[in-house]
């Protein structure tokens, strides 16, 4: 690992931090400068990446995964080819796909979705206060997807070779991307953040969250990059940091079960706003990620046998 400027340099590859210290909506890029440039989940920002841009031209553009702050300067590589793995590809061809993973049509239904594209599609949209919901980068970064890359694909740049690893649970076809030459592993939304694991798509999963850390934390590699905030951490910070990460899981649990001292309605215990809290239910966005966690926990807790199923209300067990 070396330090230059700022950035961080395994090797050929290079870390962008991203803007406003890697909060979402930014997020880590990478950028390998070898015989092929390859620019890893352009969210860092849009200046850095247009400077970036503007020093050589990027050949191949590698999304980890479809959300928003990991694909959203991709429109700016109009010459370069761009990756996402097979399983998620589709949401680059068809929004209504897209909008199928995220939640919005389980939540909101066909028509809320259409109104979606609509707005998507005009840059003159307003914005949402809290998500990314209405940003038109969404209309020019998810409509263009040139070749699919599959879990335990190892792709070759010339002197780096970068191996995918599948981690399924925060999206349905989510990567990390392993670099076993050079002991580093960029993690992305396995990010570590204070927030927790996040698995509000309708596609995201708990238990699938919780195997792929697991999987993650059996990989042997020296450093760990994250998506958001952390940045660059070592093997001991990472695993110390994963095992707090893991345990929001339960804490989740643990909230939802002390206000299902009664019978509540799903809709009722999403309503109290255990997880984003109710200020920022005025997003609409916000709120479905509030919903979609919170039936996902109560399923999980159904199935442990730790809530009991009313039919139209749920109570603990
Ligand atoms: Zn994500």
């Amino acid at each position: 690992m070396k330090k230059e400027t700022g950035h961080t340099r395994f090797g050929s590859v290079l870390v962008i931090p991203g803007e406003d210290e890697c909060r979402f909506p930014f997020c880590t890029s990478l950028l390998i400068d070898d015989d092929v440039r390859v620019l890893v989940d352009p969210g860092a920002g849009l200046s850095t990446l247009v400077s970036l841009q503007k020093k050589a031209p990027v050949d191949l553009v590698i999304n980890t995964h479809y959300h928003f702050d990991h694909i959203a300067y991709n429109y700016l590589f109009d010459r370069a080819r761009i990756l996402l793995n097979e399983q998620e590809a589709r949401c680059f061809r068809e929004k209504k796909y897209l909008a199928s993973l995220l939640g919005m049509e389980e939540v909101y239904g066909p028509e809320w979705v259409e109104g979606w594209i609509a707005r998507i599609a005009d840059t003159e949209t307003r914005q949402s206060p809290f998500s990314p919901q209405n940003r038109h980068e969404w209309w020019l970064s998810a409509s263009r997807v040139d070749e699919e890359y599959r879990w335990g694909d190892v792709l070759d740049f010339g002197k780096t070779k970068m191996q995918v690893i599948g981690a399924p649970g925060h999206s349905k076809g989510f990567s990390c991307l392993n670099f076993p030459d050079l002991g580093v592993m960029y993690v992305a939304d396995i990010d570590l953040s204070s927030f927790g694991p996040w698995y509000a798509g309708s596609d995201g999963d708990i238990d699938l969250f919780l195997s792929s850390c697991e999987a993650v934390r059996a990989v042997d590699c020296d450093h760990f990059i994250t998506g958001h905030e952390r940045g660059v951490l070592n093997r001991k910070d990472f695993l110390d940091g994963l095992d707090r990460f893991i345990a929001v899981i339960d804490e989740r649990d643990r909230k939802i079960l002390s206000v299902l001292q009664k019978p509540l309605s799903l809709t009722e215990i999403a309503e109290r706003g255990l997880i984003y809290g109710r200020k920022y239910h005025v997003d609409a966005w916000i709120y479905m990620w509030e919903f979609i966690m919170i039936r996902k926990h109560v399923q999980r807790m159904v199935g442990q046998g730790r809530i009991l199923d009313l039919g139209d209300q749920l109570i603990a067990a």
